[in-house]
């Protein structure tokens, strides 16, 4: 059958591998397999979530609020917003495709950096779009407005802290380079681990407010799959002008979040000490991958998230020992289909964390 033309240069995204499938794959017993390879929170979400949520279990006939009213009423006390400036999505990803099918059409351009969340490019491509990428590593601003000036992008996707390589961007460096694009270039700033950054060092970090009352051409992205461990829910959501979100809304399927997805995210959002514990221990564990790293010659990019990248040296395989860990029943992201010889693993446990360790140790 002949499809789109436009699906035959797109990759299918690769999630991390499930515990389900390894399960399958290798034999392994579910109980000893670990996944660090998806940036959850390992201590999933607060007490209360659960909760909330088993309270309301038996409401599941009727269609979910689709005003989101208690959601949205929440996330715009927490961010010192308008209702009417958020929107929300099963995940961030959905938001990502609402922004790409409400502004981009074939033949746009869209702006993005190297190596970066690979949606974006999906989504991008899936309306024709091309994709216009800058060479450095890392956020590079004078590089991005370079690519700018020159390619009149419809999008900047912005990601910060990036994935998947954990680095950050100067929340002051962003903020100069977005003072100088065009009010008709939608910068899409995607703060999927912002409050990790905001731990670590707030100069990495970006208050969505601060961008929404400055500019009227950015569209600031937040989860509640990484710091507030509901990465099974589905919830994500945009904060920009109201009238971008007006924008994203024709673009939006109804009903989109599910009653319990709504209710679990409403009440993680009550219980910020879960999530700040859960964010302390993240880089008291990360430090323990660095002195890893380091005792083995390996460089650790500097992490602003809930993950680390290791630089492998040349005469070792990222796919090699990805899949050798697999084997083992330790599930990481092996990153060389970005072009890195380099593997991606989430910080876990202080146990999971010991496992990687020692299943890694000989390997390295
Ligand atoms: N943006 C970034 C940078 C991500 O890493 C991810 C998830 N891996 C997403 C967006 C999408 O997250 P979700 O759809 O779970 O909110």
């Amino acid at each position: 059958m002949k499809f789109n033309d436009a699906l035959e240069n797109i990759k299918t995204y690769e999630a991390g591998k499930p515990i389900e499938l390894v399960v399958r794959e290798y034999g392994i017993d579910k109980d000893s397999i670990v996944k660090l390879a998806s940036n959850e929170n390992p201590f999933g979400c607060s007490p209360k979530v659960k909760e909330a949520v088993r309270a309301i279990v038996d409401n599941m006939a009727l269609y979910p609020d689709d005003s989101m009213v208690k959601l949205k009423t929440a996330l715009a006390e927490k961010y010192a917003i308008q209702s009417n400036e958020l929107i929300i999505g099963a995940g961030s990803d959905q938001v990502i495709e609402f922004a790409i099918h409400a502004k981009v059409h074939s033949g746009s351009k869209v702006l993005m950096n190297s190596v970066t969340f690979a949606m974006y490019e999906i989504y991008a491509k899936q309306v024709g779009a091309q994709i216009i990428r800058t060479a450095s590593r890392e956020h590079n601003m004078e590089e991005f407005y370079a690519l700018y000036q020159e390619h009149k992008p419809s999008i900047v996707f912005l990601c910060t802290p990036n994935n998947p390589t954990g680095d950050g961007l100067l929340a002051s460096e962003m903020i100069d380079f977005i003072a100088k694009v065009d009010s008709d270039t939608l910068v899409i700033v995607d703060g999927a681990y912002m409050e990790y950054a905001r731990f670590k060092n707030p100069s990495y970090a970006v208050e969505p407010k601060d961008l929404v009352s400055k500019f009227s051409n950015v569209l600031f992205l937040g989860t509640f799959s990484k710091a507030y461990g509901l990465g099974g829910m589905r919830v994500g959501y945009g904060i920009a002008q109201a009238s971008i979100i007006e924008a994203l809304y024709k673009v939006r399927p109804p009903f989109n979040i599910t009653t319990l997805s709504l209710e679990a995210a409403s009440v993680a959002l009550d219980d910020e000490g879960f999530v700040q514990t859960c964010i302390a221990d993240n880089f008291s564990q990360m430090a323990r991958y660095e002195e890893f790293a380091h005792a083995k010659g390996i460089t650790v990019i500097e992490s602003y998230t809930n993950f680390v990248t290791l630089s492998l040296p040349e005469e070792k395989n990222s796919t090699k020992i990805a899949q050798d860990l697999l084997k083992k029943g330790m599930i990481v992201r092996d990153l060389s289909s970005y072009g890195l010889n380099a593997i991606r693993v989430t910080i876990g446990t202080s146990i999971q964390n010991d496992r990687f360790f020692e299943l890694t140790d000989p390997l390295l």
